[in-house]
């Protein structure tokens, strides 16, 4: 007994709506074998890590009003070998005899991964044990009510033969949330806390791109714990602010002793990025500067990056040169103001992101006139599913002197229109590095006030 509906489960309509098949299975089996349909054994749950696929297998289980078996397949291959078949074997028995259930088997790629594939040293405990998963699946009739939910955040790296019709024929993609899906998680977590009236789920849920579920329950806890800390009896809009910023740049160093000199380098080198971000056409507005330490940095610019395009993922030449000018233009005005020996180490995180970008756009967007359209340096990682395997370079040294020699054009044209813009609103820098240096941090309005005050215009190159 789970407890768990799809109620508790927010936004992901899309996934509970095939899911309900299932759950349609469970519940009245003999209309579908009437008419001679074999019920499905196994479904695959698909997603990023904290999507929610564990809470809908939940679900299914609660809808349905079936037993819910559940394992972690990582479980299988930690113990001595032989093991792991023979506690499949005892799972799928227990569950034959609760039928009709649910057995869930969590993370299946830990015994699910390609046989002979060599990842993981071959591990012949895995193999044992995913035959065993096999011959399970085979082994019980079309109808037997045992229906077999599995959960992976790496459907490429599974074995074919789980996928094959019979066993886990049916994949449910889990995407994180889109901002009306957000909206509605949000709520689910916000149930039973205390919130002030000024809380705004759908400008929170604006402010999360990219956040699964279990983030934006995580950012409602911790939301809650600042709260209870400050002596507060309800959360209001500024806890949720700080969780949210805490959760993605760690938490600020208030107390951090910063000398006169750094800070006022942090500062311009903070302005530099929000002002070559704000005059650049096109690009994502400036939410925040600020120049308290937080983890490793120094300071921070944060930008409010476009739902659109973060839905998408398409992200268009000029926007990714765009975003490459954006990162050097720290550097670029630490240089400006305190000339090119004084320059600091403090932009080596903005130099990783730039290469990183321009190697990409060389090597697998076809954005390089002289590599072309293709794709070389081997397979890349899925960026929706995460964890990229070490890439293997698939070309000549002739090819690697061009990539470089393109990567570095990409990135010498960006460091000259950060430049550019620079020295072009010198007055506009000076005017942000003082108000950060007296504030600490600007927000987006008293921003773009200065711009207004400046009469400064887009850049067009
Ligand atoms: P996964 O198995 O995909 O890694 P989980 O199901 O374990 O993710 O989710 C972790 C937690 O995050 C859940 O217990 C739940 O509290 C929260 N969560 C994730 N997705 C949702 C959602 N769509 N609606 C409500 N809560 C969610
Ligand atoms: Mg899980
Ligand atoms: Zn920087």
């Amino acid at each position: 007994e789970t407890g768990v509906t799809f109620v508790d489960v927010a936004g992901a309509d899309q996934a509970k709506l095939e899911l309900q098949e299932v759950v349609d299975f469970l519940k009245n089996p003999d209309k579908y074998t009437a008419l001679g349909a074999k019920i499905p054994k196994g479904c695959l749950l698909v997603g990023p890590p904290g999507t929610g696929k564990t809470l809908l297998a939940r679900a299914v289980a609660g809808e349905a009003g079936v037993p819910f078996f559940s394992c972690a397949a990582s479980e299988f291959v930690e113990l001595f070998v032989g093991v792991g078949a023979s506690r499949v074997r005892d799972l799928f028995e227990k569950a034959k005899a609760k039928a009709p259930c649910i057995v869930f088997i969590d993370e299946i790629d830990a015994v699910g991964r390609q046989r002979g594939a060599g990842l993981g040293g071959g591990n012949d405990e895995r193999e044992q044990t995913i035959n065993q998963l096999l011959t399970e699946m085979d082994g019980f009739a079309g109808n037997s009510g045992v229906i077999v939910l599995a959960a992976t955040n790496r459907p490429d790296v599974l074995d074919a033969a789980l996928l094959r019709p019979g066993r886990f024929d049916r994949q449910v993609t889990v995407d994180r949330p889109d901002v009306a899906g957000r909206v509605k998680i949000l709520e689910v977590h916000s149930r039973g806390k205390a919130l002030a009236k000024d809380v705004d789920f759908e400008k929170i849920a604006r402010r999360t791109p990219g956040f699964t579920g279990a983030d934006l329950q995580n950012l409602m806890n911790e939301a809650a714990i600042l709260a209870a800390r400050r002596d507060l009896k309800e959360i209001s809009k500024d806890e949720i602010s700080d969780a949210l910023e805490r959760i993605i740049a760690g938490p600020e160093k208030k107390n951090a002793v910063v000398s006169e000199e750094k800070r006022r380098l942090v500062a311009y080198h903070e302005a530099g990025h929000a002002l070559v971000g704000a005059l650049m056409p096109e690009y994502d507005p400036v939410a925040k500067i600020s120049i308290i330490p937080r983890g490793q940095a120094g300071g921070l610019t944060f930008f409010a990056p476009s739902e659109e395009r973060l839905e998408s993922g398409l992200y268009s030449r000029s926007y990714l040169e765009n975003q490459m000018a954006v990162a050097l233009g720290g550097r670029v005005a630490e240089e400006v103001i305190f000339g090119q020996e004084n320059v600091t180490t403090g932009a080596s995180n903005d130099f990783m992101q730039v290469s990183r970008v321009a190697r990409q756009m060389v090597e697998r967007f076809g954005f390089s006139k002289k590599i072309g359209q293709v794709a070389i340096g081997g397979p890349g990682g899925n960026p929706f599913l995460g964890q990229q395997m070490s890439s293997q370079k698939d070309y000549s040294m002739a090819t690697a002197d061009v990539v470089d020699a393109e990567v570095r054009e990409l990135v010498e044209k960006a460091y000259s229109r950060a430049t550019q813009i620079i020295t072009t609103h010198i007055d506009i820098l000076h005017k942000l590095a003082q108000l950060l240096m007296e504030k600490e941090t600007v927000d987006g309005e008293e921003f773009m006030s200065l711009f207004i005050d400046g009469q400064a215009e887009l850049f067009v190159a």
